[in-house]
């Protein structure tokens, strides 16, 4: 299959050569905005960190202006402002964005394209920015490109695909780039540093009433959050209970670990799914991750492979976590974790 696919992408590609003169002409259209909108994520409360590696891939692209959009707004754009390498903080306050709904944001997204006319509007690959790019660059017009994560000049981009097994790189010719970037692939922008003009976002029609948000539930948990802890303790389906995954924490706990999970042990109900490491969870890239009684999927490997050290624990020799991992341990979980624990 995957042979066949990547011939018919080449063709694709090599038919589309006509279009490159009028990219050409794109391109030199959009250099005239050398300038950039990060669309800030928050909880009304506190600026998300995936925001900052947003800010420093967006850096690279231009001038960063941020829109801070929430009904507590006013006071997360003050933290916004003193971010380094932010110009301009673009501010919209009000009772309806709470929650910050995609439909609603997005139209004050679009206000300020109107008036600023970003070349580039971006924001962290989290379920928040695939909530909003997509929907902004159907409404533009233009092909968004999700989860970017190297920049090689103002059009041309690469990220992954078939689950982090191929890099595509890939020449944008849309007149404004709408783009989600992979946090763990760009380092945090300083949060201090920064002297950013706050200003109101021109006015835009955020009542709108198909959707109402209703409630959330959070997990709440008291261990670094998964995507920006420096160690990762995992567990899968080899833990075999929800009861059992105390010897997962026990061992966090001792190295100050976030906690995460394969989908198996997820759907077995042991942990709740927004712990989650994976294709389909979160991405995570921590110095340490050690994965213990997981078998080492390719979905599990595409959430974990940019991990600077991995360490498997596995009773199965034959694991494929073993060819990944720079340290395995073939033995019985239920040995090596508590010994592991007793002697940290
Ligand atoms: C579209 C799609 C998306 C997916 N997305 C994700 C994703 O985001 N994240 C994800 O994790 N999975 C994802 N999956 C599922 C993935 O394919 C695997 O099914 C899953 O990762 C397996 O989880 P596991 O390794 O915990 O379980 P298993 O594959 O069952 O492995 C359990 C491992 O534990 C070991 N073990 C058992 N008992 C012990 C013991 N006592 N001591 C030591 N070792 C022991 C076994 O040897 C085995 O290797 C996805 C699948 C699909 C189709």
């Amino acid at each position: 299959f995957l042979p066949k696919r990547l011939l018919q992408v080449m063709a694709m590609m090599l038919s589309a050569k006509p279009l490159v003169a009028l990219g050409t002409r794109l391109a030199q259209r959009s250099s005239r905005f050398a300038s950039t909108l990060v669309v800030a994520e928050h909880d009304d409360e506190k600026l998300n960190s995936i925001t900052l590696n947003a800010i420093s891939a967006a850096s690279k692209l231009g001038d960063v202006s941020v829109l801070v959009a929430g009904a507590n707004a006013k006071k997360i754009a003050e933290q916004v402002a003193k971010v380094e390498n932010v110009k301009r903080v673009i501010v919209a306050e009000d009772e309806k964005l709470k929650a910050q709904l995609p439909e609603r944001v997005a139209s004050v997204v679009l206000a300020s394209q109107n008036q600023f006319k970003f070349g580039a509007i971006v924001a962290g690959a989290s379920a928040f920015g695939r909530g909003i790019i997509p929907r902004v660059a159907a409404k533009l017009d233009v092909s968004p490109i999700s989860d970017v994560i190297e920049i090689h000049s103002e059009d041309t981009f690469s990220r992954p695909m078939y689950a982090g097994n191929a890099i595509s790189k890939i020449k944008s010719l849309a007149p404004v780039k709408l783009i989600t970037f992979r946090s763990t692939a760009f380092p945090p922008a300083k949060v201090e540093g920064g002297s950013g003009t706050i200003e109101n976002a021109p006015s835009s029609d955020v009542s709108y009433d198909k959707v109402e948000f209703l409630g959330q539930e959070l997990s709440k948990s008291s261990r670094p959050d998964l995507q920006s802890a420096k160690t990762i303790v995992s567990g899968g389906r080899g833990v075999g209970s929800a009861e059992n995954f105390k010897l997962i924490f026990d061992l966090a706990d001792k190295l100050k670990a976030g906690v995460g999970a394969s989908r198996a042990a997820v759907d077995a109900g042991f942990v709740p799914n927004d712990m989650q490491v994976g294709q389909t969870g979160k991405i995570v890239a921590p110095e340490l991750y050690i994965a213990v009684g997981i078998s080492g999927a390719i979905q599990h490997v595409a959430g974990m492979k940019d991990s600077k050290v991995i360490v498997a624990i596995n009773k199965d020799a034959d694991a494929p976590i073993f060819q990944i991992a720079d340290f395995g341990l073939k033995a019985d979980l239920f040995q090596a974790v508590p010994e592991l624990t007793k002697a940290l």
